[in-house]
C-alpha cells in the first residue's frame, strides 16, 4: 500500500486537499497532524505538496494479528483451542476446538471459561444439556464433549446457528446428538426439547437472567444442576432474589474478576 503522508490537518491545508485528489489520491486519512494519501502508484506531485514522503507500508492483516495472539485456554478438564493450536493440548486434556468467528465463544472470556470449568465438574453421562444463548456453541459442545447424550444449544441471533453447528462438526460432535436452533426460552423448541432437560447453562446477562429464571424453573427436571454466567459481580443480588423467587436451591457463587457464575438446583 503506497501512502504519500504530508505535515498538516484537513483544516490546515484544505486548499492542498484537490490537489492529492488531481494527482490520482485514492482516499485520505487524517492521523496524528499528518495527511495520508493512499495512491496506486508513485507520482510527480505539484510544488505546493512536494513537502511530503511516499513509503510502502505493508498490508496489515489484522485477522492473522488478531489469531496469531490467541493461546489455548484452560478450563477444569477441558481446553478450548483455535483448530491451529490443536496439536497443544496437554495429554489427558479434553481439546475442545473453536473458530473464532462472527460468534461469542472463544473461551477466552471469564464466562465461557467458567461455564465450560463447571459444566466438568459435573457427570454429564447420558444426560441432556439445554445451553440458552449458545453463541458458537462452545458450551453445549463441552456437554457433548463430557458424555451428554443429547445436547440442544438456542440463541435469539441467527448468525449463530450455522457457526455453532460447524463447530460441533470440527469436535466431532454427531448431528443427531447436538441440535442448534434460533430461539429462547418460551418458544416452541424442536424434538422432546420442551419437556424439562437435566442440566441448563446459560451465559447471558443478570438481568435477562432475572426476566427467564421462570422458563429456568419450567425447563429443568427437579434437582437438575442450573449454571448462569455472564453475570457482574455487582448484579449477583438481582440474580440471587430471581433463583429464591423461582424455588432454586442450593445456590453458589464463583468468580473471576468483575464476572460471577452461579450454580443451583431446580
Ligand atoms: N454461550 C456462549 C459462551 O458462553 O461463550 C455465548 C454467550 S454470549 C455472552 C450470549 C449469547 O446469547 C449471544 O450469542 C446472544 O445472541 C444470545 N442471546 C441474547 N439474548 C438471548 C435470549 N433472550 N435467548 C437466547 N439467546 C440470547
Amino acid at each position: 500500500m503506497l501512502v504519500y503522508s504530508l505535515p498538516g490537518t484537513f483544516e490546515t491545508r484544505e486548499a492542498h486537499l484537490d490537489l492529492l485528489w488531481e494527482a490520482g489520491a485514492t482516499g485520505l486519512e487524517e492521523r496524528a497532524g499528518l495527511i495520508r494519501a493512499y495512491f496506486d502508484t508513485e507520482t510527480e506531485l505539484p510544488a505546493e505538496i512536494r513537502d511530503g514522503q511516499w513509503q510502502d507500508e505493508a498490508e496489515q492483516d489484522w485477522l492473522a494479528a488478531f489469531k496469531a495472539t490467541l493461546r489455548p485456554v484452560r478450563a477444569g478438564r477441558i481446553t478450548i483451542v483455535p483448530p491451529w493450536l490443536r496439536a497443544e493440548v496437554e495429554a489427558g486434556q479434553v481439546p475442545l476446538i473453536i473458530e473464532p468467528g462472527m460468534a461469542f465463544g472463544t473461551g477466552h472470556h471469564a464466562t465461557t471459561r467458567m461455564a465450560v470449568e463447571a459444566l466438568g465438574e459435573l457427570d454429564l453421562a447420558g444426560l441432556r444439556v439445554l445451553d440458552v444463548g449458545t453463541g458458537s456453541g462452545v458450551l453445549a459442545i463441552a456437554g457433548a464433549l463430557l458424555g451428554a447424550e443429547q445436547v440442544l444449544g438456542v440463541d435469539i441471533d441467527p448468525i449463530t446457528i450455522p457457526i455453532a453447528v460447524e463447530n460441533a462438526q470440527d469436535n466431532g460432535v454427531p448431528e443427531g446428538r447436538a441440535v442448534f436452533v434460533q430461539g429462547t426460552l418460551g418458544d416452541e423448541l424442536p424434538g422432546d426439547w420442551n419437556e424439562p432437560s437435566d442440566v441448563l447453562v446459560a451465559n447471558l446477562y443478570a438481568e435477562l437472567h432475572d426476566l427467564l429464571a421462570g422458563d429456568y424453573a419450567a425447563h429443568l427436571r427437579p434437582g437438575g444442576p442450573l449454571v448462569l454466567t455472564g453475570i457482574l459481580t455487582g448484579k449477583l443480588a438481582l440474580v440471587r432474589a430471581a433463583l429464591e423467587r423461582e424455588g432454586f436451591t442450593a445456590v453458589q457463587v464463583r468468580e473471576d474478576g468483575e464476572w460471577a457464575l452461579v450454580t443451583a438446583t431446580a
